[in-house]
């Protein structure tokens, strides 16, 4: 029995096309994994800024491919330093509108800043400028708004107006 040549271009043909399949599929796992490895280095580094972690992360990755990814899911830090960073900034700032929160010397009731009166203990907080009518600390003797009080007598005047409005 003697076989034609062309069954082994046939063959060599087959075979050459499995072959270039396997090496597509190889190079297309090759890349994927190279890119898992890649993502979980980037990943783990915006999460955690310890060395060991970051290397520990990066190696599971690598020594099983697909596994590995799925494990570092589950066990990889939750927030990203920059969802920690917003955190801490959130929380600051909370804490500063808590602090700036004003109360009243009398009762330590919260006030408004453009309140008049205690609302709890009606002690006078601020009154309002004759002329201009905005809200002054009861310590100025000049409105800062309208000018009202500086000048001539001034200082005088606005503490009788301030008494009047007191009585
Ligand atoms: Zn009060
Ligand atoms: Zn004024």
């Amino acid at each position: 029995m003697t076989l034609a040549p062309g069954h082994f271009v046939l063959a060599a043909s087959g075979g050459s096309l499995i072959g270039f399949v396997i090496a597509f599929f190889v190079a297309f796992f090759v890349a994927l994994w190279i890119s898992m490895i890649i993502w979980a280095w980037r990943d783990i580094r915006s999460r955690t800024q310890d060395v060991i972690l970051q290397i520990f992360g990066t190696v599971l990755t690598a020594v099983f491919p697909g596994v590995g990814i799925l494990i570092y899911l589950i066990l990889r830090p939750r927030q990203t330093l920059a969802d920690l960073y917003e955190r801490q900034l959130e929380e600051e700032s909370l804490l500063a509108e808590m602090t700036e929160r004003q109360t009243c010397p009398t009762c330590h009731y919260r006030v408004e800043s453009d309140f008049q009166v205690c609302p709890s203990c009606a002690t006078k907080l601020r009154r309002a400028c004759p002329r201009c009518d905005r809200l002054l600390e009861l310590k100025w003797n000049v409105c800062p708004y309208c000018g009202y009080g500086a000048g001539d007598g001034g200082r005088a005047g606005m503490r009788q107006s301030a008494r009047a409005a007191e009585r």
